[in-house]
């Protein structure tokens, strides 16, 4: 067995490697600056841990949050690692504790803030410290293309250069585009770094969208359906947060918030009830997951498309992150689109950029909610939509989303199609999709009126197809050239290279369509059957769902330990085990030492710690 592996089994109790880990593992303990670009959940963090427990000296995280260093030392000293953070979380008394300890040469693995690197206290540790690496997790944030661009960041290269031997730089990100990458080489300077990229494809992650007449029923059902679940619930302003918590907390959900919109105080304890697992369900903005690692998240549910496709597969993938099925599902509406529009014409960051950047980003923003809105339209593979748009190919059925779960069937819809175009052509193309379906479908509007529209040729044309399916016909044009819509605020429908053939008769127009009796189905919630088969097969390795009663009542009782434990030790419930550990021993129902040091997440430190009790409450039954 080699040192790694041994000390991954030791230390986090796993007997193997995940995709690129080891490659990351072996880079940095050969002395190689190293880059790893894995999805949220991939598994970054051993990859600097492990060599960090293998290599002499010290290793220096830097991480821009504060949550995410707490939760990661807490895990650490779980798994009998020496670690500790210096931010601004600790009062002054105990930072210069921690570090007296760390110039005693009391912590093999310190966590930093970026702006405390070029401090004359740390400065004056770091000149005497034996360092073997230094860890830039989060290293996005040194780009200023990416969403979360800190400063602070930039100071990372001055520490370095003042460092009298230079350590292997390693650095770690969950995003994907170019840019940011070629960033991060450049200005952390990394000498001829190994870069390892592992796919985005998230198997365990069960991916829905719905677009539900009564969000909030269809979301209470779905609720219903995930009894003593942990799961996030995305809103896209403070107000919905507030409207969703409240009535989730009258219908007797165990429920918590946080927005910015909060106190400080406030939001730290909803986050530490959601955490502690203490409330079930978390209603929040995007203010609220960056770094938060709980491990056991079941669900996560968007009750509004956020603004791209980047920020809704981080936030969805904050479900399922021990490699358990899990379920994110998206809640359409029509209205999403314009709230996001208006975000985008009235986005303060930008009123400082010149005319000519900020009509730049403008429009990246308005393609990339186009974007976004397609995924609610499509009816291909939604994984498979996911992948192509990071870049990767997907398999175009992945069985485990509700699309690849519905019944289709190939309609032609060349007649509405040519409606649609006819009346785009006719009207000059000067309006925008909306006039366009409202035309076509017949309605009589003032604003109809106003342009003259009801005398249009192609004037409830397609009187008789219900207004979804118009919609849903206008996004397949734009997915596929038919049409295009203009990148100004205005979003003007406009020919596109395709438009012609469509009118001349020449091609027919075929779209996938759920097949009738499904349709409005799709309003369901995702405790289906078939959704149930769909994670069954989804979840890597073992299953919960394929527990007898026996064994699911063994899992409550192990629950209810772990439960006790962390209150005794004042941590997460998932930092003891996660519930991928708990099903595992299920499973296996250990009855010997050398049986527990089996279970996945199970290593020696923790099995010092909690083995008997955990051996005692298998053998109760
Ligand atoms: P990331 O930082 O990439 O989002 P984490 O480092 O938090 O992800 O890891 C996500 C989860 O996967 C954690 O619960 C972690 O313990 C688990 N994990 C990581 N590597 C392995 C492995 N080799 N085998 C089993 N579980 C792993
Ligand atoms: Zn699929």
């Amino acid at each position: 067995m080699s040192e790694q592996v041994r000390v991954l089994k030791q230390y986090f109790g796993y007997d193997s490697f995940r995709e690129g880990q080891e490659e990351l593992v072996e880079s940095i303990l050969a002395g190689q600056d190293t880059f790893g670009i894995m999805p949220t959940g991939a598994g970054k963090s051993i990859c600097f841990q492990v060599p960090a427990l293998i290599m002499k000296g010290i290793t220096l995280v830097v991480s821009p949050l504060i949550s995410l260093m707490k939760d990661q030392v807490e895990g650490l000293n779980q798994a009998g690692v020496h670690a500790a953070y210096l931010n601004s979380s600790l009062t002054a008394g105990q930072y210069w504790k921690a570090l007296g300890y760390a110039k005693e040469g009391r912590y093999k693995i310190i966590y930093v803030a970026p702006e405390r690197l070029v401090t004359e206290a740390f400065l004056d540790f770091a000149m005497q410290a034996d360092i073997s690496m230094l860890v830039v997790d989060e290293a996005h944030c040194v780009s200023q293309w990416g969403q979360d661009f800190r400063p602070s960041y930039l100071k990372i290269v001055e520490f370095i250069e003042k460092l009298p031997v230079r350590p292997v730089i390693s650095s770690f990100t969950a995003t994907a585009t170019k840019e940011v990458r070629d960033d991060i080489i450049d200005i952390l300077l990394l000498q001829n770094p190994k870069v390892v990229a592992t796919g985005f494809d998230r198997p365990n992650l069960y991916f829905a969208v719905q677009s539900p007449k009564d969000k909030y029923a269809s979301m209470k059902n779905f609720l219903e359906l995930h009894p003593k679940q942990s799961g996030i619930v995305y809103c896209l302003t403070r107000k919905y947060v507030e409207e969703v918590y409240e009535r989730l907390k009258e219908d007797g959900f165990s429920v918590t918030k946080y927005h910015a919109g909060l106190s400080d105080g406030e939001r730290k304890n909803n986050q530490e009830d959601f955490i502690y697992s203490r409330a079930e369900i978390m209603v929040a903005t995007n203010a609220f997951g960056m770094g938060i690692d709980k491990s056991d998240v079941r669900f996560v549910v968007h009750y509004n498309m956020p603004k791209n496709m980047e920020s809704y597969y981080q936030e969805a993938g904050r479900a399922g992150r021990d490699g358990e099925a899990a379920e994110c599902v998206l809640l359409y509406a029509g209205q999403d689109v314009v709230t996001n529009q208006f975000f985008i014409d009235n986005n303060k960051d930008n009123q400082e950029l010149d005319e000519i950047s900020r009509r730049l980003v403008m429009e990246r923003d308005r393609e990339r909610l186009r974007k976004m809105t397609f995924y609610c339209f499509t009816n291909e593979c939604l994984r498979d939509y996911i992948l192509r748009y990071f870049g990767e190919y997907g398999s175009n059925y992945c069985g485990n989303c509700c699309n690849c779960l519905t019944q289709f069937e190939n309609v032609d819809v060349t007649e509405t199609a040519r409606a649609v175009i006819g009346c785009v052509e006719s009207s000059g193309q000067k309006f925008g999709t909306n006039l366009i379906i409202d035309t076509i479908h017949g309605a009589n509007t003032a604003k109809i009126r106003n342009y003259r529209m009801d005398s249009n040729p192609y004037y409830a044309e397609a009187a008789r197809v219900p207004l979804y399916r118009l919609r849903q016909v206008m996004n397949h044009l734009q997915l596929y050239g038919y049409l295009r819509v203009t990148d100004d605020q205005y979003a003007i429908v406009k020919l596109a290279e395709k438009s012609g053939a469509v009118l001349g008769g020449e091609e027919k127009v075929m779209m996938k369509l759920a097949k009738e009796q499904e349709h409005p189905a799709k309003v369901k919630g995702s405790g289906t059957e078939k959704a149930k088969r769909a994670r069954k097969g989804a979840a890597a390795g073992f299953s919960k769902e394929e527990f007898s009663e026996r064994e699911e009542q063994l899992f409550e009782r192990l629950r209810a330990l772990r439960t006790e434990i962390a209150r005794e030790e004042n941590v997460p419930p998932y930092i003891v085990f996660s519930d991928k550990t708990l099903v595992h021993m299920c499973v296996i129902k250990p009855e010997t030492k050398e049986d527990m040091l089996t279970v996945s997440g199970v290593g020696e430190f923790k099995y010092e710690k909690y083995g008997e009790r955990f051996l005692r409450c298998v053998r109760e039954r």
